[in-house]
């Protein structure tokens, strides 16, 4: 392994050395006193970076899926009908969960690169019935931003519940989660949220909550039951010691920092410094010539770049970006997978790492034989980093 490679990939991804480090310490008690200091200060911050004051907040071990089941499992009962916002791979994850679970499943699809129009989505509603709608805020699989916040309102209008798959866009995208009306916001500590895999993280409004009380039947499975975890949550925040499973004592560490370094620097800089990077980053693929695989820029993540091969490239380039010390990832939507190829960019990304990546992937390109002018990539990149219009 290279220790100066860069890991650009839509996580994991960069974390700050502060973050890293408290996963290296001395592992304390899950009941010592400075730990439940810790942990209930990570969920107040949670819900601070959700935006979401109402929420109660989750924190388990698990990776990003297992914030998906549970979001899943204590919302929805065998029959109750659910809306799925389709976007690609993620959305058909959550399609396949809630089918286990026994939902009957009603989908919105748009073609890979695109998100469905949200006067589909109103229509859908309108035919009634539904306990949820599940949206992927921003679909890894194909780089596409769903129209979330007006996903969101329509969902609330017509009284159902909405589920916001946000792994891949959480401290990245701008979400306001109580001024939207989101009823729950799920993700997984190793994308924006700037912590190593390991946690599963959800912020549930009080809609969800009554929703999940009001159950005729039993959450299906255990380790995913609000029921067992909330006692434990409201017990750390209160600063008392509770046991259910063994917390992550060293992850929930990291967390703790990491919440502290994003409000530190406020979420509107956050999701715009996310933003302004991710538009320095298509300057630099429009300028190498290549397309990216979201139809239009009101449709176009700020937290990845999706990027078609040019003609006669494929995944071999990414083992020659690799050479170039930059690690990219391959495509992941089924049916386009050989085709593209993503860049993450979260979390710590800032000027230095964009022009590195843009740079790599211009001297690849170069060696496989798709020759740009020099430096032209990189000099659109810069152009729009100078440009002080956050
Ligand atoms: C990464 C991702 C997941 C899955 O998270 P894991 O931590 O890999 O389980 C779910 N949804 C979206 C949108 C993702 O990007």
């Amino acid at each position: 392994m290279n220790e100066r490679e860069l890991l650009m990939i839509p996580g994991p991804v960069e974390f700050d050395p502060e973050v890293l480090r408290a996963l290296g310490a001395k592992t304390v008690s899950h009941v010592a006193p400075e730990f439940i200091a810790t942990f209930g200060r990570a969920l107040k911050r949670l819900r601070e970076v959700c935006l979401a004051p109402s929420a109660q907040p989750f924190v388990v071990a698990g990776s990003g899926t297992l914030a998906m089941e549970m979001a899943v499992a204590n919302l929805v009962e065998p029959g109750e009908r659910a809306l799925v916002v389709n976007t690609g791979y993620f959305s058909d994850r959550m399609a396949m969960m809630l089918e286990r679970y026994g939902a009957e499943v009603v989908q919105v699809r748009a073609a890979p690169g695109e998100a469905p129009e949200v006067g589909a989505v109103e229509a859908a509603l309108a035919e009634g019935r539904f306990k949820v709608l599940t949206v992927t805020h921003v679909d890894t699989s194909t780089g596409v931003l769903a129209p979330v916040e007006a996903l969101v309102r329509a969902a609330g209008k017509h009284g159902v519940l909405s589920v916001v798959d946000g792994v891949c866009a959480t401290a990245g995208e701008s979400f306001h989660q109580d001024a939207w009306g989101a009823d729950v916001y799920l993700t997984a500590s190793q994308k924006a949220v700037g912590v190593p895999p390991g946690l599963a993280l959800l912020t549930v409004g009080p809609r969800a909550m009554a929703a999940w009380r009001t159950r005729r039947t039993p959450v299906r499975s255990v380790y995913a039951d609000f029921a067992e975890w909330l006692p434990i949550m409201e017990a750390y925040e209160a600063g008392r010691p509770s046991y259910f499973a063994t917390p992550p004592v060293n992850l929930v560490c990291a967390l703790e920092v990491s919440l502290g370094q994003l409000l530190a620097e406020g979420m509107e800089a956050r999701f715009a410094r996310h933003r302004h990077m991710a538009r320095a980053f298509r300057a630099g693929w429009s300028a190498l010539g290549l397309k990216m695989l979201p139809v239009s820029a009101s449709v176009t993540a700020n937290t990845l770049s999706a990027v078609y091969y040019p003609d006669g490239v494929d995944a071999a380039l990414l083992g020659r970006v690799r050479e170039q010390g930059v690690v990219l990832a391959g495509g992941l939507h089924p049916e386009l997978k050989a085709r593209y190829f993503r860049v993450g960019h979260m979390n710590v990304v800032g000027p230095g790492d964009v022009l590195a990546t843009v740079g790599a992937v211009e001297r690849a390109l170069a060696a496989a034989g798709h020759r740009t002018e020099p430096g032209a990539a990189v000099r659109a990149a810069q152009a729009v980093l100078l440009a002080s219009d956050m």
